[in-house]
């Protein structure tokens, strides 16, 4: 739970642990008082937004490599840069917990009942990353290395 207090990632200010009632009952959420960032727990964003489709989207298969400047104020992993809709999200590469902007909770929101715009070629590309990954060392990559020579 975010009983801990974390610094935002942006400005190095203490974060507020808040319970934002607008947000739904029981959640409570890290904000900035300086710039208004929100930062949210694995899981929390489901809990906020209801959508399962854009949280597993934004969470999951995100690949290895940090495409964020931000450092996850809660473990100090890289972060990497997800994007929904217009929205960029920032998500710890090791808790997967999210950093969202001052506004970019609302664009969330804002995600239409159809569905969302997915870049799926970059979703395809950070699935690869992790494939390779999980599979170095087996005979698939071995493989590979070998077509690499
Ligand atoms: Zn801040
Ligand atoms: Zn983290």
């Amino acid at each position: 739970m975010s009983s801990e207090k974390i610094e935002c990632p942006r400005c190095w200010v203490e974060m507020k642990v808040v319970e934002e009632e607008i947000f739904g009952p029981n959640i409570e959420i890290d904000i900035c008082p300086k710039c208004n960032g929100i930062w949210l727990d694995r899981g929390e964003l489901k809990k906020l937004i209801k959508d399962k489709e854009v949280t597993d989207y934004l969470t999951k298969d995100i690949g290895l490599k940090s495409h964020s400047p931000l450092i996850c104020p809660r473990c100090r992993n890289l972060m990497d840069l997800e994007k929904a809709e217009d929205v960029e999200v920032d998500v710890c590469l090791k808790c997967r917990g999210v950093w969202l902007d001052a506004d970019e909770l609302q664009g969330l929101k804002e995600v239409p009942e159809d569905g969302f715009d997915a870049d799926e070629d970059a979703k395809a590309q950070e699935r690869w990353e992790e494939y390779v990954h999980i599979s170095k060392g087996t005979k698939l990559s071995k493989f590979f290395n070998r077509l690499k020579r």
